[in-house]
């Protein structure tokens, strides 16, 4: 049996609401643990994950998928008398010195106060056991290779290698947001940054077919499939939008094609939300990257949205975006080569600084009620899940 031992961070600063917090996190953990027969417990704020050893590699690719924890690490469990602590630790430092650590120290924490020895004494105790037992290692508290954690508790653990957590806060806990998922590099970025702010996603993609091809919906499909290795699955709503293309090329001068296909996929993705009581969107979008990202382009766009429009990468540069979905694996497939549907219709001269006004009436001359209604309700809907990734 492999015990994995999780450190929740942020989750401890929630004060009163922290046990909802929690509840959360363990409802993400039972589903995305499915299939590992892996037991959760916790108690006193730390989490606790029981595995069979053939499961170890599937219950490690979840906690390193799981959003919400600082971190985690291997812990080993040891009967609650200083002798068993020791030689835990000197087990411990024999591991770490194998993959390469010259330095370490202890650190305890007890919080069952009948043990023995209080944290000082304990970490005077493991540390000269180690050093003895273990002549490769050294001390030093300052800037240790490793830091060796024993906690006392209703049992007493052991462990050294802690492996960074993703942070943020347990998906579920702060709303639901529509990720309008086109098939580039920022939107899926944009997703998983709201993901890890604690947003529950569900996701909205206007297809243009035959306009682009239908590789183009299963790469959106994929990406999403991506994204729900860490969000939990998301449903994925797929719009046919290429009436609504047609009918902007053929009412609207050219320069402002990109900015009113922009507002009526806000005022789609606004219905869609409101309908499936979803409180926001959330958009890839960051500032003057494109024509129509400029600031007033936004308040053109946003004006038909009717809710909140979230934007986590408006400040961001193209190079961290990049960064960032290599990191959660996103990357490869944006860059898959299909037509994503607004290039093919984006004007050689798009406006730049469009006029709220002017949009406003240009967007009414689109006559655009009856289409949009059609175009959701003939929307596809599908569920991506991470077994698809
Ligand atoms: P991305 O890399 O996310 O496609 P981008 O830099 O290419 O972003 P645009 O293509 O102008 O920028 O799109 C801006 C945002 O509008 C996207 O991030 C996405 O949220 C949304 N969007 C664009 N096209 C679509 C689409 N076909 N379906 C759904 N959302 C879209
Ligand atoms: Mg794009």
């Amino acid at each position: 049996m492999t015990t994995y031992l999780l450190k929740l961070g942020e989750l401890t600063l929630k004060g009163g609401n922290r046990i909802e917090f929690e509840q959360i996190l363990k409802r993400n953990l039972v589903t995305m643990l499915k299939g590992t027969q892996a037991v959760i417990n916790c108690t006193q704020g730390r989490f606790f994950v029981h595995c069979e050893e053939a499961k170890e590699a599937q219950v490690e690719s979840v906690l390193d998928r799981l959003i919400g924890i600082a971190g985690w690490a291997k812990a080993r469990i040891c009967d609650k008398t200083p002798e068993s602590v020791i030689a835990a630790c000197i087990a411990e430092a024999q591991e770490l010195v194998r993959s390469g650590a010259k330095t370490f120290k202890i650190e305890a924490r007890r919080a069952d106060k009948s043990f023995p020895l209080d944290s000082y004494g304990i970490m005077r105790a493991a540390g000269d056991g180690v050093c003895e037992a273990v002549p490769e290692l050294q001390v030093d508290v300052q800037q240790p290779d490793q830091v060796i954690s024993v906690e006392i508790r209703e049992r007493a653990y052991v462990y050294g290698y802690s492996h960074r957590g993703r942070r943020g806060l347990p998906v579920g806990s702060a709303g639901r947001g529509l990720l309008l998922l086109s098939g580039g590099i920022d939107s899926p970025v944009a997703g998983y940054l709201m993901a890890n702010r604690g947003m529950r996603l569900e996701a909205i993609y206007f297809h243009a077919y035959p306009y682009t091809s239908e590789e183009a919906q299963k790469k959106v499909h994929h990406l999403a499939s991506i994204l729900s290795r860490y969000a939990l699955p998301i449903r994925l709503h797929t719009i046919p939008f290429t009436k609504i293309q047609v009918r902007i090329k053929e009412r609207a001068p050219d320069q402002w094609s990109t900015v009113l296909l922009r507002m009526a996929m806000m005022d789609a993705s606004g219905r869609l939300a409101r309908r499936n009581k979803i409180h926001c969107l959330i958009t890839g979008e960051s500032l003057s990257q494109v024509a129509s990202q400029t600031v007033e382009n936004i308040q053109c766009t946003e004006s038909t949205a009717g809710l909140p429009v979230l934007r986590p990468l408006i400040g961001t540069d193209k190079e961290e975006t990049i960064r960032l979905a290599r990191e959660i694996g996103t990357y490869e497939t944006s860059i898959l080569p299909y037509e994503d549907c607004c290039v093919l219709f984006s004007p050689a001269h798009p406006i730049l600084h469009g006029n709220l006004q002017e949009a406003r009436k240009w967007y009414a001359q689109l006559e655009l009620e009856e289409l949009l209604q059609e175009a959701l309700h003939n929307e596809i809907l599908e569920k991506c899940s991470a077994d698809e990734s």
